[in-house]
């Protein structure tokens, strides 16, 4: 049932429906009383319908699972149709439950095999600050300062449970997020957190402008075959409509946090007693730069540019689904689906210069126009002074 329908209320239409079908129940007293207790119809519901379950609120819904299943419901299609809409319908439920299954496969394997890394990454929604726990009601009339969050959670279960870095990017060290950001955040990562001549398995949702697309596989194949940083790397990607993963759930606590509390500016998430960390011993947090040491912990790097010379376009890349990448060769093995068979894919470009020396190029990005300082003024009188910079400048 759907998750407006709770039992409650349809214990009360239930009660409606009985008095429009045979008129107002009366107690000894003349007054009016429901036709059965709550407690009555809640026990023989418990017992009849066990099975019916209402869904909860906020549940993310798969598009085309939802799509799909209204049709179904609502067709005047005949016989043939619907088989033809279950069909497909199975076979998408199945795709999804069997990468779910190769999911929670990985992330055992982690704690049992020391060789092999496995990690998920995601981007989300990003935080906007001043965050008061009182919100004057003309914030909603003007953008405040934006910061980005992408997550790379290592998926091995520690006493904590798997630990998540979570990169926050502020407003004024923004470049255009896409494959130029998640590759450089991802090899800050694996220099920092890997060890050379482990095997990577990575999960990232589908989002081609970010993760599915030839640059992404350009890069672990450069890590593997040319810069041989990493044994082997294998990437797959979760069933559209069904990724909730592990960043998910740490974004939860994180944002849970944020809410709670004031946050005057970025100072305010970071360091041990700041609101990312707080919110859970296995939630980590870097900055693009620190403000209170003005120390940059990493630099945007064009990887777009620098793979596109080595690597060729992966025309069919939007069905790919598991992708394996091993030292050996100039082909990668691509699969469709966790249950298809690989196949060779010619990874390098013709003319492939293997100059492993050459570095991708640093972009800077470029800081707050003055129009959006001067907008972002506005904000500086609803926090402590020593944030204020911090609201509205570039640091
Ligand atoms: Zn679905």
């Amino acid at each position: 049932m759907p998750s407006v329908f709770t039992l409650n209320k349809l214990f009360k239409s239930f009660c409606e429906s009985y008095r429009e079908t045979n008129g107002p129940v009366l107690d000894k007293k003349g007054k009016e009383k429901s036709p059965i207790s709550w407690g009555k119809f809640h026990d023989y519901w418990s017992k009849q319908y066990s099975c019916i379950k209402v869904l909860k609120k906020k549940t993310d819904f798969c598009e085309y699972c939802c799509k799909e299943q209204e049709k179904l419901k609502n067709s005047s299609s005949n016989e043939e149709e619907r088989e033809i809409i279950q069909a497909n319908l199975d076979m998408h439920l199945k795709e999804a439950k069997d990468a779910r299954a190769a999911y929670t496969d990985h992330r055992r394997i982690t704690a049992l095999e020391d060789g092999k890394i496995v990690i998920s990454m995601d981007y989300a929604e990003c935080l906007m600050i001043p965050q008061l726990q009182n919100t004057p009601s003309t914030f909603y009339f003007k953008t405040r300062r934006k910061i980005d969050i992408f997550g790379i959670s290592n998926e091995r279960e520690t006493e904590n449970g798997s630990i998540q870095l979570n990169f926050l990017i502020d407003e004024c060290f923004k470049i255009k997020k896409g494959p130029n950001t998640v590759i450089t955040m991802l090899d800050y990562y694996i220099h920092n957190y890997i060890q050379e001549g482990k095997h990577l398995i990575l999960y990232a949702d589908n989002c081609p402008a970010h993760n599915k697309n030839q640059f992404l596989i350009g890069y672990l194949t450069f890590m593997v075959k040319i810069k041989k940083f990493l044994a082997s790397a294998e990437l797959y990607f979760l069933i559209v409509g069904h990724t909730k993963f592990t960043p998910d759930s740490h974004f939860g606590t994180l944002k849970k946090e944020f809410k709670k509390n004031n946050c005057f500016s970025i100072k305010d998430l970071l360091g041990k007693n700041g609101i990312v960390e707080s919110s859970a011993v296995n939630n980590k947090v870097i900055p693009y730069k620190d403000p209170e040491s003005g120390l940059q912990n990493f630099q945007w790097r064009n990887w777009k540019n620098f793979l596109e010379k080595r690597f060729r376009n992966c025309p069919g890349i939007s069905s790919w689904h598991v992708i394996k990448i091993h030292q050996d060769g100039s082909t990668i093995q691509v699969s469709p689906s966790i249950n298809k068979p690989l196949e060779d894919f010619t990874i390098f470009n013709k003319d492939f210069i293997n100059d492993s020396l050459e570095e991708p190029e640093v972009l800077i990005p470029e800081g707050l126009s003055l129009q959006r300082e001067m907008e972002l003024q506005y904000f500086e009188q609803f926090v402590e002074d020593n944030h204020k910079k911090y609201v509205s400048t570039t640091y």
